[in-house]
């Protein structure tokens, strides 16, 4: 079990924190993040204590301005996490990135959100307005154009200087050369959250254990009795979380973990821990903060397909191995869903995983190659299944193919 701890963002009440953040200077904020090692939320969960100091560092050799966006976009439409934390504790949230603006030295931050996030925006709008002249800090909300790669810490910085949502290389990054070419703070709202609580109860508050601490919002969707946004501390399990939302409505097949770029784990992983290391050595990611309970009598096979067809669409394209790989092994997929697959396809899905994982350009691709390795380490009857016998394990799948799907490269 986690160590358990008084820690929580959701329904939190920040009263005091600013206050106490204006009595320090920059450098012993950060040292509190630092000592409190708050991870990021949003999924790669670099230190931000680190990432602070870093924009810190450049601001002050570049001169000039600085900047801080708080990443409250939820690309996942079914992981609502930053809304439902907005709508609970926007207060939170605004003196988070009014604390952290302040210790990275930059004087303009933007909240940015999904266009139809009307409630989060309204709730957000309100405590800004509450904070009007308590530090040189100003907020303004900023919408993305929806769609997954809206949310993506470099396309966000494209969206906001009115350009398409498209990833780009780093290094450079966005600490040193992000939003107008400047020293930028991208962080997402529920990191940012943490920092009042940390600046005004001490890092110790924080709780839990060595590597991943503190707790984290989980989007719990499928097959539970209760689904909804829920916070957990580090290191809960993954059975523990499906319980959290009630436990399950059917006999659990597998756990769905991060969202549709993420993996595919086994009802048998129920005991894994959902912290970084953990998931990670399980080969999935936390993402989107969603846990899934996918129901016995779901064929594997026809959701990775699902998955695929999803990614090939909201991909930004720009980088080859994800925008052809996606379309390649969702292509492969469909032709073993429909009965048309063959022994090599497996080790076909394998090498593309590959490339997927080591050349594409952003998480997006990188993440994606998960998919194909959880279900192909975790579900082999499901494949076997539809390529040795020619049929759907679950007897779900109808054929969406009439033909192989092939290219001039595959073996
Ligand atoms: S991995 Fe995919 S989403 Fe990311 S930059 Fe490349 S094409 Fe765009």
């Amino acid at each position: 079990m986690p160590t358990e701890t008084a820690f929580r963002v959701l329904g939190a009440d920040p009263s005091g924190a600013l206050e106490r953040a204006l009595s320090l200077s920059p450098d012993e904020t950060i040292g509190l993040v630092e000592s409190a090692a708050l991870r990021g939320r949003g999924g790669a969960g670099f230190p931000l204590g680190e990432k602070m100091r870093a924009t810190r560092t450049a601001a002050e050799l570049a001169g000039g301005a600085a900047y801080l966006v708080a990443n409250a976009y939820d690309a996942d439409p079914a992981s609502p996490l930053s809304q439902t934390l907005l709508r609970r504790s926007p207060e939170l949230v605004v003196d988070g990135i009014l604390i952290a603006a302040r210790a990275v030295g930059a004087r303009q931050a933007y909240l940015y959100l999904r266009p139809e996030a009307a409630d989060a925006r309204s709730a957000a709008e309100r405590a800004i307005a509450s904070r009007d002249g308590r530090t040189d800090v100003s907020i303004e909300i900023a919408l993305g154009p929806g769609g997954f790669m809206g949310g993506e810490e470099s396309a966000l910085l494209a969206v906001l200087e009115n350009k398409r949502a498209m990833a780009r290389q780093r290094p450079p990054w966005p600490a040193e050369q992000g939003r107008a070419m400047r020293p930028t703070l991208v962080s997402c709202a529920e990191t940012l959250a943490a920092l009042p609580l940390i600046v005004r109860d001490g890092p110790d508050s924080f709780g839990g254990r060595e590597g991943s601490r503190g707790t984290k919002l989980v989007s719990v969707t499928g097959a539970v009795v209760e689904p909804g946004v829920y916070e957990v501390s580090l290191g809960t399990t993954l059975g523990e979380i499906v319980q959290t939302a009630g436990g399950v409505t059917h006999a659990l097949k597998a756990i769905h973990v991060g969202g549709p770029t993420c993996g595919i784990l086994s009802s048998t992983r129920t005991g894994v821990r959902y912290d970084y290391e953990d998931l990670r050595a399980a080969g999935t990611y936390m993402g989107s903060g969603q846990v899934r309970a996918i129901p016995e009598g779901t064929c594997i096979v026809a959701e990775a397909a699902r998955l695929f067809e999803y990614l090939s669409k909201e991909t930004c394209a720009i980088c080859v191995p994800c925008r052809v790989g996606t379309k390649r092994v969702g292509g492969i997929l469909e032709s073993v869903s429909s009965g048309l697959g063959r022994d090599d396809d497996l080790a076909w899905l394998g090498q593309l995983a590959d490339h997927l994982s080591d050349f594409s350009l952003c998480g997006f691709g990188i993440t994606s190659a998960s998919i194909v390795r959880t279900t192909l380490a975790e579900f082999p009857d499901d494949y076997r299944t539809h390529i040795v016998d020619r049929r759907c394990p679950e007897g779900t799948c109808t054929p969406v193919r009439a033909r192989r799907y092939e290219t001039m490269a595959q073996p």
